[in-house]
């Protein structure tokens, strides 16, 4: 029920959409209503009364050229085209789906014949197909009906024919199978229930075109006969008066623009409504940069670093909730130094990363506060312009999952020229040999060849080579390496880790690292920042860090990673969740699963207590600041 609810609810958000649906409501009512209706005879026909113009007496449309009623007509007419139109919509999707599912679960040399067929039927140009059998059934409604569904059936046939091989493959119809139903059962009850909706966009978005084909033949008088009429035969009658009673024509013709623009409206929303991926939000575009919140005040840089985050503020409104995904963070990063950003999966590591350049999806994502200076400049709110220069020249990114970065149809070769040429104009040869060297500045083996590979052609490790190297392309300042090593096995970690400190030794690089990881931290990064719940809880000098940590948060992060030669040790797991960053406790958000919690610490917002070179946010931290400094 909720589903039909959230369906209309879709619906009516788009406007043109409801209009097409009260209009056609307004249409099918009074063709429903026809019968019941004070109206003429429609075939009644009066000859002394022949091209009586609109709103006369007694004939509110006027008359034809036999005298008979343009409103009784047009309503009986509207009546049976509608229904024709529609009946043949049904039997095309009935047949068509069904032979679509079929071809489609059964596959093979069923799929074959049967598609090979609907392949015949779709080389003939539709209309001379339509013509072709109403010609060698007869002319006749009946027969236009069965012609006009004729031609439709191939365009459904293969439309669910897609739709069913995706489906057949999928886990839950092996599951059913495994269970042993039979075809007919997997067909109706695992199968159908997942092709109907596309089966009624597909008849939404057609019933148009049918209803016009059917008209169509009418008017040529293949479809309904004399005296009855429908709006295509109308058309056709009037024809001859075009020119000295107009009115004739446009009354049905009116009548069938009204019709076909109604449904095709309701068609487009209705596809809308149901097509899931527009549900989900994931065919929005999101805005090229990161929406900035207009009450947003700047805040100086404070710090002498490259990059610098103050105060940073990032949500996500979604509906009526709002999440504090980043919730006022503080970072500096130096040239040349590698600052290490940890914690768990959700503290808001990446949209943190993300913001920097403005790369968060808006919507829902919105920076409420605080700035971003690279150099002298502020990111957040800056032009576009200014900050597609910025990106990937100066400040370049590195994801976990190099599969999905890199363009599984071009080599990467091909890809990194792209990204040099992106901000420098240069020739093919001269990008090539940069794309190699940077292959090579990566330590890829043998790079002058595996510069043709396609990504699939490489293995994980060194597809994270290339992503680097991508990075690297146009010499960036800062690196922002987003759990690069995660998708990796230890020694590819390893290798890779390495290779990202010598490049920042031999270029200056500034890296931002982020993991969920202690022991990768400690293999890379300077310095390093604890992130919980969208704010740093710890900062400081990486070795101090692993020494002495100071908030519980840390502690019970560090306890979790294995130690080689550590002996036996119980790897402990934190206990609980991190809390959903749209319901954020008021106090200290560890507090829940922190052994050292007091009543202090969930009264009120908790500061960065900063000593040195070393902060922390908590009331009651493991160890002393002054202790740490000695
Ligand atoms: P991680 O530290 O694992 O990189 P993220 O930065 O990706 O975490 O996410 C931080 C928080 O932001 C998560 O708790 C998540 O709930 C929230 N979040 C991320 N993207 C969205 C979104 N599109 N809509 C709502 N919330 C989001
Ligand atoms: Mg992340």
């Amino acid at each position: 029920m909720s589903g039909v609810r959230q369906f209309l609810a879709l619906l009516a958000r788009n406007r043109l959409a409801l209009a097409g649906l009260v209009v056609m409501g307004i249409v099918v009512a009074l063709a429903v209503l026809t019968p019941v209706l004070p109206l003429a005879d429609p075939d009644v026909t009066n000859t002394s009364n022949r091209f009586v113009p609109p709103f006369s007496e007694g004939a509110l449309l006027g008359t034809d050229h036999l005298g008979r009623d343009l409103l009784s007509r047009l309503m009986w007419g509207t009546r049976l085209s509608l229904a024709v139109g529609f009946a043949a919509a049904l039997v095309a999707a009935t047949l068509g789906a069904a032979i679509g599912i079929i071809a489609g679960y059964y596959g093979g040399r069923t799929d074959n014949v049967i598609m090979r067929g609907v392949d015949m039927l779709m080389a003939f140009p539709y209309i001379l197909l339509a013509l072709a059998i109403v010609a060698a059934l007869g002319p006749g409604l009946i027969n236009a009906l069965i012609a006009v569904a004729a031609v439709n059936i191939p365009f459904f046939a293969r439309n669910i024919r897609g739709i069913t091989v995706g489906l057949a493959q999928k886990e839950f119809v092996d599951a059913a199978r495994l269970s042993g139903m039979s075809d007919a059962r997997i067909i109706l009850t695992e199968i159908l229930p997942n092709v109907v909706p596309v089966i009624v966009i597909a008849m939404s978005t057609t019933i148009g075109w049918m209803i016009l084909e059917t008209a169509g033949l009418s008017f040529l008088g293949l479809g309904s006969q004399p005296p009855q009429a429908d709006l295509g035969s109308m058309l056709g009658e009037a024809r001859s008066a075009l020119i000295t009673n107009p009115h004739t024509s446009v009354v049905p013709g009116m009548m069938i623009l009204v019709i076909v623009m109604a449904i095709n409206l309701l068609g487009d929303g209705v596809r809308d409504a149901l097509d899931p991926r527009l549900k989900s939000g994931a065919l929005n575009r999101p805005l090229p940069a990161t929406l900035v919140a207009q009450d947003r005040t700047p805040v100086p840089a404070h710090a002498d670093g490259i990059l610098t985050l103050t105060d940073l503020q990032t949500q996500f409104h979604v509906k009526d909730r709002i999440y504090r995904a980043v919730g006022g963070v503080s970072l500096n990063v130096r040239p040349g130094e590698a600052l290490g950003i940890i914690g768990e999966s959700g503290s808001g590591k990446s949209v943190t990363a993300l913001s920097v350049m403005g790369l968060v999806a808006s919507p829902p994502g919105i920076v409420t506060g605080g700035s971003v200076h690279y150099r002298d400049q502020d990111l957040i709110g800056a032009p576009y312009d200014a900050l597609r220069r910025l990106r990937g020249a100066e400040v370049a990114y590195i994801f976990q999952d190099p599969q999905a970065t890199l363009h599984p149809l071009y080599r990467v070769g091909d890809q990194l020229i792209e990204a040099i040429s992106a901000h420098r104009h240069i020739s093919r040869a001269e990008g090539r040999a940069k794309a190699l060297d940077l292959l090579e500045a990566v330590r890829i083996p043998n790079a002058a060849a595996r510069i043709n590979d396609y990504p699939h052609e490489m293995s994980g490790g060194m597809r994270q080579r290339v992503g680097i190297a991508m990075a690297l392309a146009n010499d960036p300042e800062v690196i922002i390496a987003d759990e690069p090593t995660t998708a990796l096995d230890v020694t590819v970690q390893a290798q890779i880790l390495s290779l990202l400190d010598d490049l920042r030794r031999d270029r200056g690089l500034a890296i931002i690292f982020i993991t969920h990881d202690f022991g990768v931290v400690g293999q890379l990064c300077d310095r390093v920042a604890v992130m919980y719940g969208g704010r740093i809880v710890e900062e400081g000098p990486t070795r101090a860090i692993l020494d002495s940590p100071m908030h519980p948060y840390t502690e019970r992060l560090m306890a979790c990673v294995p130690e080689l030669g550590g002996g036996r040790r119980r790897l402990e797991a934190i206990p609980g969740l991190p809390p959903a960053v749209n319901d954020l406790p008021p106090g200290c958000a560890f507090a829940d699963r922190c052994d050292r919690v007091q009543a202090a610490c969930r009264q009120g917002a908790i500061p960065l207590d900063r000593k040195g070179d070393r902060a922390v946010r908590c009331l009651f931290p493991v160890t002393e600041p002054q202790e740490a400094a000695q």
